[in-house]
């Protein structure tokens, strides 16, 4: 029955890659010392740019996103520095236990799941540990489908002037897909990955870092040696990484960014706008409630709640085999709860409308239909 259905990976990373990134990827290797390689790693950065928002310094480090989340805090923080996860989510969780890893006093200021954070309640908390030296916040929390008001919490922090603590980002389910403005918001370091809404293969984690944010890095205490910025810093000077780089992921981030840029940045995000609506918009005609509240429901990811009386994770996997419907299951305190569909990346109209083909032929079947409530 599979040959029925035309493969369609709706998981939040790594998404599908373009037919021009894939061909990109396969070109021969060059030296990664070499002035080929310099003006590729320059050119890349300065089309990172736009995305993030920002004039500041942009590195890309060969890791997973959660590699990139690990070098925002190894440089960031020192053993017993006190600072502030707030959590959405999965991934704001990820960062507490990150921080906890390098010896940090972390105080967690949690929102309900599908909820976002409240940048008053942010300040508030600040106000109640005024010694955080570092924020934590995740932009689009993928395991909710809910994106933070990060111009909000952005203001919140800067209000509390030049001694304020550092505002570190995880973006990597937004960058991209979503509108950033990292230096408009004042925030101090911003991680995304590769294989999300840039379209290309995993492998590469591209960290932007504020002037503001680098006497903290350059004072911290924390152990670190591949992911240490201050060398990715020097390097940077002459275009260059300190360690071998994927050239290869870099040759298809490099080509994506040109994609972004031929469609039009702001071209993109109103793409993804107008698709993730689509897709809630469909979804709740099935009879199927996405978990994120509308007022700030995620343009790259929808979680959807698992049908009263039916096991999330064998509907995950109907999907794949008998659908080729490739979905995420739900993660942590949501595991067998939701199922959720990214839209992020190459993504189109014909994608959205085959999903919801699938979801309708899929409760038709087992007729699911009736009685969808939390
Ligand atoms: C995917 C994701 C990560 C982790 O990325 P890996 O590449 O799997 O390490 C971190 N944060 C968010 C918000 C993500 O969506």
């Amino acid at each position: 029955m599979v040959e029925e259905y035309e493969l369609e990976l709706r998981i939040p990373g790594p998404t599908p890659l373009p037919e021009s990134v894939r061909q990109a990827e396969s070109k021969q290797m060059i030296s990664h010392r070499s002035p080929e390689f310099a003006d590729l790693l320059a050119e890349t950065c300065s089309k990172l740019r736009p995305l993030f928002g920002t004039d500041g310094d942009i590195f890309v480090l060969t890791t997973s996103g959660t590699g990139g989340m690990e070098a925002c805090v190894a440089n960031t923080v020192s053993p017993d520095d006190k600072v502030l996860v707030v959590s959405i989510g999965v991934f704001g969780d990820r960062f507490a236990a990150i921080a906890k890893a390098y010896g940090a006093e972390v105080v967690n200021l949690e929102f309900p799941l599908g909820q976002v954070a409240d940048a008053q309640t942010v300040a508030r908390t600040l106000d109640a540990h005024p010694d955080c030296r570092v924020v934590f916040v995740t932009h689009n929390e993928t395991s909710t489908g809910a994106t933070n008001d990060l111009a909000a919490i952005g203001a919140a922090i800067q209000e509390r002037g030049p001694d304020r603590p550092l505002l570190v980002v995880d973006a990597v389910s937004s960058l991209g897909g979503i509108e950033f403005k990292m230096d408009e918001w004042g925030c101090d370091l911003v991680l995304t990955a590769s294989q999300k809404a840039c379209m290309t293969p995993p492998g590469l984690a591209m960290i932007a870092v504020s002037q503001r944010a680098w006497p903290q890095i350059e004072a911290a205490r924390s152990p670190r040696f591949y992911f240490d910025l201050r060398m990715a810093r020097r390097y940077a000077e002459r275009d260059n990484t300190p360690f071998t780089p994927a050239v290869s992921a870099l040759y298809g981030l490099d080509r994506a960014l040109d994609m972004i840029a031929e469609e039009g940045l702001d071209a993109v995000y109103t793409r993804h706008e107008r698709l993730a609506v689509m897709l809630r918009d469909g979804l709740r005609q099935l009879g199927l409630l996405p978990l994120a509240d509308e007022a700030h429901a995620s343009n790259t990811i929808t979680a959807v709640y698992v049908p009263q009386d039916h096991d999330g994770a064998a509907i995950v996997q109907q999907l794949a085999q008998t659908y080729n419907l490739h979905v995420g299951g739900g993660q942590g305190a949501l595991k067998g709860k939701v199922f959720r569909i990214a839209h992020m990346g190459w993504v189109d109209e014909d994608d959205i409308q085959r999903v919801l083909q699938v979801l309708e032929d899929l409760f038709e079947e087992r007729d699911l239909l009736e009685g969808v409530t939390p």
